[in-house]
């Protein structure tokens, strides 16, 4: 019964991604390697993960990819950034110039008026 359970609890219990990166780069002694392997054929999450892990051939630069996805991200972040301030500075622009016009609409008109008097 308790062994029962204590096996059930193992089933459940996945792998963290670091021990699968260490199954995929031989890392693991022969019995947690085991362990990785018994519970990958019951467990589809850990296999689909694993397979996404292993679709990186280049296997040893892990780290170095996780850095390269993170730097892209960050430079996806601030281009899109520097595009919002572009938008914010055109309609200022835009604003301005409006402004600009209306005021020499403004003095003409006045202008007119007072002319005409
Ligand atoms: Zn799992």
């Amino acid at each position: 019964m308790n062994d029962n359970f204590r096996d059930i609890f193992v089933e459940t219990n996945c792998i963290p991604q670091q021990e699968l990166l260490d199954y995929l780069q031989d890392n693991l002694g022969p019995d947690d390697r085991r362990r990785v392997e018994t519970h990958l054929a019951d467990c589809e999450f850990c296999s689909d993960a694993l397979e996404g892990l292993s679709a990186i051939t280049e296997k040893e630069k892990i780290p170095g990819v996780i850095r390269q996805m993170k730097w892209n991200v960050l430079q996806n972040l601030r281009r899109k950034n520097r595009k919002k301030r572009k938008l914010e500075f055109y309609t200022s622009l835009v604003v301005i110039t409006l402004v600009i016009l209306f005021v020499a609409l403004a003095c003409f008109w006045i202008y007119h008026f007072v002319s005409k008097r």
